[in-house]
């Protein structure tokens, strides 16, 4: 279980600088499913000029400030391979449906109710609403440090690289665990996301993961719906764990009706499985006929 990230590699690869087309030995999983044309989106995408504009560009932000990998701090691409060698990935075959948690096989101990017992579950009133949930890694080595790095330190150009990753997960988890996880992302009819609350909008400028979300439908085809509106709130991040529970109920609602439509959303970090849930609900509320959950991360342990 583990290789099956390909995203970035070496330091020409595109997406280490955010260039139009992935290089040779980027994303490679064999035998994608039908009807994934796995960086043809990509192949034809910047006119020339726009192109060398950019490199340009790039190439003298690159000699003011070269890029380091934001793992590790080394320089050289985005994420270096070491790095991205560090991840540990979950196995879809033995994850938690419910959570996407590792060792679950079905559910895990937290959602099957094993937690602490003055500690919400990991499941709870809006689990039912999601239908699988796969998550990429644990959130341990590199990875919080990525994420940091994309959400707070302002490297928009993880946007994509993050993109990538969340497609060979779930790509890798269509062909490794076909009883389990097929046609998560083949079949879906959109992809949404977990939008950011208005504070993180206002103090980052950007909502993290409709710029994830965005490349990844590109990327597979499918269509991607920016259908869920959250009100208010704080950081998730300055609650404790059932107060996080509490704030996402509620908060979200959608702008359209999703009458028999099959959603993956996509969030980047899984704590409790309450923010994801509370979404899931406002699309199930919507009428979607199935929401599936896809996370570059579940906290686990610790
Ligand atoms: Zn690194
Ligand atoms: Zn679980």
């Amino acid at each position: 279980m583990e290789g099956w990230i390909r995203v970035g590699l070496g330091e020409d690869a595109a997406l280490s600088k955010g260039g139009p087309a992935p290089g040779p030995g980027s994303l490679e999983i064999p035998g994608p499913p039908a009807g994934y044309a796995r960086g043809g989106a990509l192949a034809h995408a910047a006119p020339a000029l726009r192109g060398a504009v950019a490199r340009a560009a790039e190439s003298a932000l690159e000699l003011l400030s070269p890029t380091r990998c934001c793992g590790c701090e080394r320089l050289g691409p985005l994420v270096c391979d070491r790095c991205l060698g560090e991840l540990t990935l979950i196995d879809p075959a033995h994850a938690c449906l419910r959570c996407g948690a590792p060792y679950g096989d079905i559910v895990c101990t937290e959602c099957a109710g094993g937690g602490a017992a003055d500690e919400p579950r990991a499941g709870g009133a809006d689990d039912a609403a999601i239908a699988r949930c796969l998550a990429m890694a644990t959130y341990e080595g590199p990875l919080p440090r990525i994420v940091r790095a994309y959400k707070d330190a302002g490297e928009r150009r993880l946007a994509r690289l993050l993109a990538e990753m969340l497609l060979d997960c779930a790509l890798h988890a269509e062909l490794a665990a076909p009883e389990r996880y097929g046609g998560i992302l083949s079949t879906a009819d959109a992809v949404c996301f977990v939008p950011a609350t208005a504070a993180a909008f206002r103090r980052r400028g950007f909502d993290h993961m409709e710029q994830v979300a965005r490349p990844l439908a590109e990327m597979a085809g499918v269509p991607l719906d920016d259908v869920l509106l959250k009100h208010g709130a704080r950081d998730q991040r300055a609650y404790g764990r059932a107060g996080r529970r509490a704030a996402a109920q509620g908060l979200y609602e959608v702008v359209h009706g999703l009458e028999g439509m099959r959603v993956l959303l996509v969030d980047d970090v899984v704590t409790t499985g309450a923010t994801m849930g509370a979404a899931a609900g406002a699309l199930r509320r919507a009428g979607a006929a199935r929401v599936d959950a896809l996370a570059l991360a579940r906290v686990w342990g610790g």
